[in-house]
């Protein structure tokens, strides 16, 4: 179910990237797929999302709609069920999770190193460009976080994110680390290496967890591109303590 588990310099907020494992969804879906857009039951998605919540011991978990923008969200301004549209979501409330899902988009966990301060990320080609990474380091600053800490997670690598030139360009335009070549030698983005450079240059810590585990080369992830229209979702959730 976890790939992955960790927590802020502090403990004082603990986080998990996914995997495919240890869900209840069949078919193309199997098994833990955290996504409501892709044709899979929604009543067997939610009983996926609870099982990840209770191994987080979570009390209230809230999620949103991503839209490639660059809105970042508090959950404590949320009323209870209602999903927020937006691509970052934050927490400075103890027993308050929250979880960003993926598939081939980048995942990124943000934590205050000291302080009870939790947040996920959704980041694609346009979320770069629009800086939401950046918009929710600053969200967290604003809010107390002294030092941000980050864990970069799976996602499409810079060697398989193929675009056509016009489109890759233009994201070479806004964020130059984020060029890249695909390893067949056409035009394509490093979303992994434009969120790198953008939280560095924002002074936050970074741990790349995700470097060498390309969604669309490893089908032990779901992706996208590889999958297509029906793909499933893992994602990550953090939840301050
Ligand atoms: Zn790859």
């Amino acid at each position: 179910m976890f790939w992955h588990t960790g927590e802020s310099e502090s403990g004082r907020v603990a986080f998990g990237f996914t995997d495919r494992l240890g869900g209840t969804s069949e078919g193309p879906w199997e098994s833990l797929n955290l996504g409501t857009s892709n044709g899979d039951d929604p009543a067997t998605v939610h009983r996926n999302i609870d099982l990840v919540a209770n191994r987080f011991g979570v009390d209230r978990l809230v999620r949103m709609t991503q839209v490639h923008g660059s809105d970042v969200v508090w959950a404590a301004d949320i009323a209870d069920g209602d999903i927020p549209t937006a691509d970052a979501l934050l927490s400075d409330q103890p027993g308050v999770g929250v979880l960003v899902r993926v598939a081939d988009c980048t995942p990124i966990v943000l934590t205050a190193a000291r302080e009870p301060l939790a947040g996920v990320v959704h980041c694609g080609r346009e979320g770069l460009v629009r800086g939401v990474v950046p918009a929710a380091v600053a969200e967290m600053r604003d809010r107390g976080a002294a030092l941000i800490e980050a864990w970069i997670g799976p996602r499409a690598c810079g060697r398989c994110y193929e675009l056509p030139e016009a489109m890759a360009d233009a994201v070479g335009a806004e964020v130059p680390e984020a060029r890249s070549t695909t390893s067949w030698g056409t035009p394509a983005v490093d979303i992994g290496a434009g969120v790198i450079a953008q939280l560095t240059a924002n002074g936050v810590r970074v741990t790349d967890l995700g470097a060498e585990e390309c969604t669309i080369e490893h089908d032990e992830w779901f992706s996208y591109r590889r999958q297509g229209q029906d793909s499933g979702r893992f994602g990550a959730i953090a939840v301050v303590r």
